[in-house]
């Protein structure tokens, strides 16, 4: 049952990182005829271009000024039925999945001048609602009001196998170790940060995982988004 119209609203998934997000969202926007936004593609676009211009983040007049220069997009590409991030008019989306960039992304998302700039432009995304965006706050600060909001959970070894799989296609030198490793620090960081930490919002509803099929957890997100737009 492909794009069965439902009312347009909002659909957030926060939670750990490996937790599958991205996959439940990408699927459920598609299922719902939904826009479907990865807000940590943009938290990602946005190191690797302080990487490559070698910003000292940590100096906010460098912060500042790097901003202005950085022009965030998503394309979609019809032929893998997906959005691509593009940085400055360039594909990025294979570049920021680098375990170079996600050794780096927790400490500047943690940054409130970056955070400002990300998240009106994914206030601005949802303004005509029919999305599902997920991220870490997307729930808590970005739509604090919207109509679903799912908190995504799954058991730690679970997402290090499925993120050590992922990884290691493209670097077969990468070590499980190497993997868990970069989850935990990023889950610290982001959950222990000052602004807008990762947080359960209070009316969230919890899914793990851990002991799902994709499908499985699919059909359990599909029905409550039912719910909660017939429920005006
Ligand atoms: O979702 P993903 O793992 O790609 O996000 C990369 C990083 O971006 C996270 O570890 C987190 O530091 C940051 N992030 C964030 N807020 C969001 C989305 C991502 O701080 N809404």
């Amino acid at each position: 049952m492909a794009n069965q119209y439902i009312r347009p609203i909002i659909i957030t998934i926060d939670g750990w990182s490996s937790c599958g997000k991205s996959t439940l969202a990408r699927e459920l926007a598609s299922r719902l005829g939904f826009v479907y936004i990865d807000s940590g593609a943009m938290y990602r676009a946005i190191t690797l271009y302080f990487t490559r211009h070698h910003i000292d983040w940590t100096d906010m007049g460098q912060v500042d000024r790097a901003l202005q220069h950085i022009e965030l997009s998503f394309h979609f590409n019809a032929e893998l039925g997906r959005a691509h991030m593009h940085l400055n008019g360039e594909n990025v989306e294979y570049l920021i999945r680098d375990l170079s960039v996600a050794e780096r992304v927790s400490d500047v998302a943690a940054i409130g001048r970056v955070r400002d700039f990300a998240v009106a432009q994914q206030r601005r995304m949802g303004k005509d609602r029919g999305i599902v965006m997920d991220g870490r706050d997307i729930g808590t600060v970005v739509f604090p009001d919207a109509e679903l909001k799912i908190f995504m959970t799954a058991d730690n070894d679970i997402r290090v196998a499925r993120r050590f799989l992922e990884l290691r296609d493209k670097n077969p030198d990468i070590t499980e170790a190497d993997v868990r490793s970069n989850l935990e620090t990023r889950d610290y960081i982001d959950s222990h940060r000052e602004v807008s930490p990762l947080r359960q919002a209070h009316d969230a509803i919890v899914l793990d995982n851990s002991n799902l099929t994709p499908q499985e957890q699919l059909d359990i997100a599909l029905g409550w988004a039912r719910q909660r737009a017939l429920a005006v």
